[in-house]
């Protein structure tokens, strides 16, 4: 066996809490797996050499053929609220947890294998995950990284010829995601009713001792009253984030929410493209609970069942206070997030009308959100060419015209400067976001074999802050025939 791999330095403490934590399950080995894609960035994490994706045992262990020395895989037991209807047993149906890495720099990564087989958590299912929704996470997770925003990442795809049953037959892959931790507020909701109190606790001091260093001298209900407040706090700030760069998880549910605040479990997820505010990514979610504009609010209510979960740590009063930072974090993040994307440097208390007025506009003439934004990022203050590339974008422009005046005006009351506020916003206006179609013309290749559109996707999403030479249209809005996709819960 190559020597990169004695190298990783396994604690597997989530598997030390026990059984009633998790349960004991090695991947299903498949046939003849390989790898479709690798992450240098993310092996990086793990203090794992790019030479080592080269080596013959890379492919084994990542497609739990074999289980790497030191790791002692794990399914993870939860609940969770499923498109607000309560399910009391969950947990990892086809994602084994191998185990903890710490890397030099002392921090710990989980990794997980998604697509590594059945687990006592399987219940109907195959334990499998497919290429298509494999790739969609891979490339997603990692442009939501370069965007700035909490996320879990992931370390490779490895593709398989076993066949997977879905709507048809696909090609079956897997997944090697990492997090600090894949904690969800399902875990907690699973103890809870289970009356299993001591296990609520138990995970909460686990959670705390590793992720919360700062609570380490915190005693009592005071611990679990500040990690709760900063748990509502991360969960407000990733909405902010998710609603500024026009991002749709899809799938909200408690069992698809980190205690950590990251963005997990990507599934039938979306950008906007056509701006609207009700906006609903995925196919299978009928009444649109998981809508655009409802996304701060569901957050807000998955938080409200963690500290349901949570009543035997904490007074009733304690999480109705720690749930009350929600919508002022919400908010003063999010204006924040916009006031940098339209290049406003001072907060002035007319900003939130100004960015209302402008959804409502994008909203109305379905706009596309990330073209708009970056091509605002290169007007003048000065009227010019620039005006007319923006108006046209409007089937009709007196109402743009008017918010542009308005929008010039306030900068000029802060003596904006043209070259500085190109920069700013250009920092923070991303030129490329993962449109659906442009996920599905990596699929399609990779179907036959071809990964070079996921390569060539991977690397633009790095740095979606500039424009690429070459960039194959991507920073342009999404062709005619991507108005007939749809994604599904079906992964
Ligand atoms: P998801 O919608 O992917 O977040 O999954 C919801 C629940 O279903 C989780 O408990 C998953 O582990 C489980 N699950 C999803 N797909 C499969 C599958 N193919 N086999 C077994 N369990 C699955
Ligand atoms: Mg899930």
């Amino acid at each position: 066996m190559s020597a990169f791999f004695n190298r990783l330095a396994f604690d597997n403490r989530y598997a030390d809490l026990g059984y009633g934590f998790s349960t004991p399950t090695d991947p299903t080995p498949v046939p003849s797996p390989y790898r479709v894609h690798f992450n240098e960035q993310a092996a990086n994490l793990i203090d794992l050499p790019a030479g080592a994706a080269e080596e013959l045992d890379f492919v084994e262990f990542f497609a739990g053929n074999r289980v790497i020395p030191g790791a002692r895989p794990v399914a993870q037991v939860y609940a969770g609220h499923q498109f607000g209807h309560f399910v009391p047993e969950l947990g990892d149906g086809r994602a084994l947890l191998l185990g903890q890495v710490r890397n030099q720099a002392g921090e710990s990564w989980d990794l997980v294998l998604k697509g590594g087989g059945q687990t006592p958590y399987s219940r109907d299912g195959d334990g499998r995950a497919v290429l298509r929704s494999t790739i969609r996470e891979y490339l997603c997770s990692e442009a939501m990284h370069a965007l700035g925003i909490p996320t879990t990442r992931a370390l490779c795809i490895i593709g398989t010829d076993e066949e997977v049953y879905r709507e048809e037959i696909e090609t079956g892959a897997m997944l090697l995601r990492m997090a600090p931790s894949h904690v969800r507020f399902g875990h907690f909701e699973f103890f809870h009713h289970h009356r299993r109190h001591e296990a609520v606790k138990r995970l909460a001091d686990h959670v705390i001792d590793e992720h919360f260093l700062e609570l380490a001298t915190v005693t009592g209900e005071a611990r679990y009253r500040a990690w709760f407040e900063e748990i509502v706090r991360r969960t407000a700030r990733m909405l902010a984030q998710w609603q500024a760069v026009g991002f749709s998880h899809g799938v909200m549910n408690t069992d698809n929410f980190s205690i950590l605040g990251l963005t997990i479990d990507y599934g039938p997820y979306g950008f906007q493209d056509a701006y609207s505010h009700g906006f609903v990514c995925n196919h299978s979610d009928h009444w649109g609970r998981y809508a655009f504009d409802q996304q701060p609010a569901v957050g807000a209510w998955n938080l409200q069942r963690l500290g349901n979960a949570l009543s035997t740590l904490l007074s009733p009063e304690s999480v109705e206070a720690a749930l009350s930072v929600y919508e002022s974090e919400f908010v003063q993040t999010y204006v924040e997030l916009m006031r940098a994307k339209l290049g406003l440097l001072q907060p002035r208390p007319e900003d939130p009308r100004l960015i209302t007025a402008l959804l409502d506009l994008l909203d109305q003439y379905r706009i596309d959100y990330t073209l708009f934004f970056r091509r605002l990022s290169f007007v003048f203050l000065a009227p010019g060419s620039e005006d007319l590339r923006m108006a046209t974008m409007f089937a009709d422009s007196q109402g743009f015209d008017r918010w542009l005046k308005v929008w010039r005006n306030r900068l000029l009351a802060e003596g904006s400067s043209d070259a500085k506020r190109g920069a700013v916003m250009q920092a923070v206006n991303p030129a490329y976001v993962l449109r659906n179609y442009m996920a599905e013309k990596a699929i399609r290749k990779a179907k036959e074999k071809d990964y070079s559109e996921i390569d060539r996707l991977f690397r633009l999403l790095r740095e979606p802050f500039s424009e690429h030479d070459n960039d194959g249209d991507y920073g342009g809005s999404a062709p005619e025939w991507a108005s007939g996709l749809a994604v599904s819960c079906s992964s």
